[in-house]
């Protein structure tokens, strides 16, 4: 654990900067208590000792004077109320601390989606930076026992450093991401302490300030305009991820995104490192910070060594932030350790440390009372319990508080992993030795040998996005002899992460309490690439396969429809509300990539009507019937508000009717059913959770080729992803025909969690209604789920084609 002075001393010198917001009592009310405990009186001494470490901080601050403040390059403190960096203070800040301190390194990996310099900051001891190849080259053969000698891994276990990537502001109105990074770097860039020297001489920390730096500014500059105004402090009426949103933290086997893939190819792939520290902010009523351990379930391919050196280190952190007397700390709560989606480091060798501290109105403060404190997953902030020991008392909760937290546990996860250095790369050798013995030890059910992947697919570029996919997660992929088929096999560095998107998932049935309610996983259930694609993929149990040469990288996927890509034949709209969706984003992500030319349309674009005069297409993304109806609403400006109200109905409805066609995905098909009142209902409209419950997962259905909106469908296994969907049931069969149906008896389930499947039997998932001489599509699930569901794509495109 820390030295107690430091945490003390580090406080005080922010304190002196006025960047701390500590609650006003929190030293009277922490004394007394910390009094009573030998732990306490630790606590105490260091405050008594404060005033001569402030000296001792000052000395140091002498002697790392040309090393730039944040302050001197923001004109702020980082934390002070009311105040954002841009993209560009954060780059120069870094530039200057590349320039002025031999401790850090800065390097550009690329340019953003919307053109921004992404940057990473390697931090370490001027001797260790100097051979960063070195050490690269002692976590590859750490990692791959084909690399290395018996000889020689307690010699490079010896000399290795603890690598730690810091990925800061992924989601960009968790606002503390983008500043807290300045006061990590300036710590380590600055301090002379006995701690920040451990820190220093045992690790190598790779510290990315924004895994999104297009959001820090298009957060940043509405957050500025919105300043004094009634909507200060509101969400961006846009994605902050240009086509993503939040889901930018669910592409970490996808790597759709140029975001994803420096990360990925930059810095996980060449250094694997020890820990990952994922900085994020949760919603403000309820703890005051989430550390590790998650909650259940834990996805079965992942090492256990993984989980338990995540918990650990994670009470390791809780310990010493409430020694601290930082209030509030919650473990065990809110988050999962399922999707591979979120959790790129756990299913590559990397302990990952996810720190979810709460928000204020982006960097305006908030009033918390202490009535208003409630229950999050796992906790109640209002009771004392072993996963959330102190309870924060309420009251005023700002950017500085968010920092300070931030800070404190990332500096906490630093100090543990530079004094448990030795622990850390035993136990990573240790997997690296796990992952390429005969059977994965802890599995109980049988392990595939290998997958087998046929060379001959219908759809050759899902093939090639399964190849390009797997390889970029640094799976490795052979060539079967003689026929030159592709083989994964599982005994490989990364072949339980390989197994986990090739099998279909089994998530577990979790319920409330016995006959309860279905417990809500974090995010979706199922992760299955040969679903998702389209790609038939065989699992083979049998010893001695022969594999052949090892298949260099593919090249990235190029798509093509016939008839859209390029020169369009149709004129295809995609709606786009101010209450952003991210499915609106990934639909655009999808027609760019594969070239299909389209306009976006705003609420008043629709309600302004003559649609069919511009358009032979429009798309109305996932997104809830209240939503797409009514828009925003206060406090946003009246030039956001209103939605497609009934003047944006009566439109749609005359497009279609004068020969447009309407494509509804998912949620959205609710709305088209009320507004253009079609003969169809969903099905599952007010059933209970406890009845029927899909929270995200890979469902069978029965796809009629033969109907001109399926004609380019290909794959042999057909799938829909199935998320908070609608189903179908048609009420007038002159008007309406069903696309795509449930089995008629049976579990359509085939990757995930379904309860109550019989219910779907012979149930609509899409729908065709006609109304006058046009089309509406009615897709009972997400048909471009994040971008992977390739193997539905095909139903739009036959869709707008027809
Ligand atoms: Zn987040």
């Amino acid at each position: 654990m820390a030295s107690w002075t430091e945490a003390v001393s580090e406080r005080k010198l922010h304190q002196s900067r006025g960047t701390l917001t500590l609650p006003p009592d929190s030293m009277t009310r922490s004394s007394p208590r910390a009094g009573r405990t030998p732990l306490g009186f630790v606590v105490s001494i260091a405050l008594a000792m404060a005033s001569a470490l402030a000296f001792r901080h000052d000395a140091s601050a002498q002697s790392a004077k040309a090393i730039p403040t944040p302050a001197s390059v923001l004109g702020f403190e980082p934390g002070a109320d009311r105040k954002l960096p841009t993209w560009k203070q954060v780059t120069d800040y870094f530039a200057a601390l590349d320039k002025a301190s031999p401790r850090v390194t800065v390097r550009t990996l690329g340019k953003t989606t919307l053109g921004r310099p992404f940057i990473v900051a390697f931090i370490s001891d001027p001797a260790t930076l100097a051979s960063l190849p070195k050490y690269q080259r002692i976590q590859q053969q750490l990692m791959d026992p084909r690399k290395k000698t018996a000889a020689t891994r307690e010699s490079l276990i010896a000399q290795g450093k603890n690598v730690i990537l810091i990925t800061s502001s992924i989601h960009s109105t968790e606002v503390g991401g983008f500043l807290t990074p300045f006061v990590i770097a300036d710590r380590l860039a600055r301090a002379n302490t006995a701690e920040a020297r451990e820190v220093l001489a045992n690790t190598i920390i790779m510290l990315v300030p924004s895994q999104n730096p297009d959001g820090v500014d298009i957060v940043g500059d509405w957050y500025r305009s919105s300043l004094g105004t009634p909507y200060e402090g509101t969400n961006p009426p846009s994605l902050y991820h240009f086509y993503t949103g939040h889901d930018n933290n669910r592409d970490w086997y996808a790597f759709s995104q140029k975001e994803t893939r420096y990360t990925v190819d930059s810095l996980y792939t060449p250094w694997v490192p020890q820990i990952v520290n994922d900085i994020h902010q949760q919603g403000s009523g309820a703890g005051r910070i989430f550390i590790p351990p998650y909650m259940d379930p834990v996805e079965p391919n992942i090492d256990p060594i993984l989980t338990a050196s995540t918990n650990a280190m994670g009470m390791a952190m809780s310990w010493r932030l409430i020694a601290e007397g930082k209030l509030g700390v919650a473990t065990n709560a809110s988050y999962d350790q399922w999707s591979p989606a979120r959790q790129y480091s756990l299913n590559h060798r990397g302990a990952r440390i996810l720190t979810e501290t709460a928000s204020a109105r982006l960097a305006s403060p908030m009033d918390v009372p202490y009535q208003t404190l409630g229950t999050a997953r796992g906790y109640d902030a209002r009771e004392a319990t072993w996963n959330h020991p102190a309870i924060w008392p309420g009251g005023r909760w700002g950017i500085g508080d968010i920092v300070a937290y931030q800070s404190s546990a990332t500096w906490a996860l630093l100090v543990e992993a530079a004094r448990n250095r030795r622990g850390w790369l035993e136990s990573y050798a240790a997997m690296g030795d796990r992952a390429l013995a005969e059977s994965h030890p802890w599995t109980t059910t049988a392990v595939p040998t290998v997958y087998v992947i046929s060379k001959t697919q219908k759809d050759p570029s899902a093939l090639t996005r399964l190849l390009w996919s797997l390889q970029h997660g640094q799976v490795e992929v052979y060539n079967s002899i003689p026929d030159g088929n592709y083989l994964v096999p599982t005994t490989q560095p990364f072949g339980s992460y390989a197994k986990a998107l090739l099998e279909r998932q089994k998530y577990p049935n979790l319920l409330e309490y016995p006959g309860g309610p279905p417990k809500r996983p974090y995010d979706v259930t199922a992760h299955t690439l040969p679903l998702l694609f389209g790609v038939d993929v065989q699992a083979l149990t049998s010893p001695g396969i022969a594999l052949g040469p090892i298949v260099k990288p593919v090249e990235e996927p190029r798509y093509d429809v016939a008839g859209l890509s390029g020169t369009s034949r149709k004129r295809i709209a995609i709606y786009q509300s101010y209450n952003a969706s991210m499915d609106e984003g990934w639909t655009r992500w999808v027609f760019d990539a594969n070239r299909i030319p389209f306009t976006t349309v705003h609420d008043k674009d629709v309600r302004t009507g003559g649609l069919r005069a511009k358009f032979d297409a429009i798309i109305l993304p996932d997104q809830s019937a209240m939503q797409l109806q009514r828009g925003l609403g206060a406090p946003y400006p009246d030039s956001l508000r209103g939605g497609l109200g009934a003047p944006g109905a009566a439109a749609l409805k005359e497009f279609v009717t004068a020969g447009g066609t309407l494509l509804a995905f998912n949620e959205a098909s609710e709305y088209a059913i009320e507004a253009l009142a079609l003969p169809v209902k969903n099905i599952l409209e007010g059933v209970r959770s406890t009845d029927f419950y899909a929270p995200g997962s890979l469902f069978g259905v029965e796809i009629d080729r033969a109907h001109p909106a399926a004609s380019t469908y290909t794959a042999a296994v057909p799938a829909i992803w199935f998320e908070d969907s609608p189903t179908f049931e048609i009420t007038d069969a002159s008007r309406a025909v069903s696309v795509a149906r449930y089995q008629s008896a049976g579990d359509p389930l085939l990757s995930g969690w379904l309860n109550g499947g019989a219910r779907l039997n012979g149930k609509s998932a899409m729908v065709d209604a006609t109304l006058g001489q046009g089309h509406v599509y009615l897709y009972g699930f997400r048909p471009q789920y994040r971008a992977q569901t390739n193997a539905t794509w095909p139903l739009i495109w036959s869709a707008i084609l027809r």
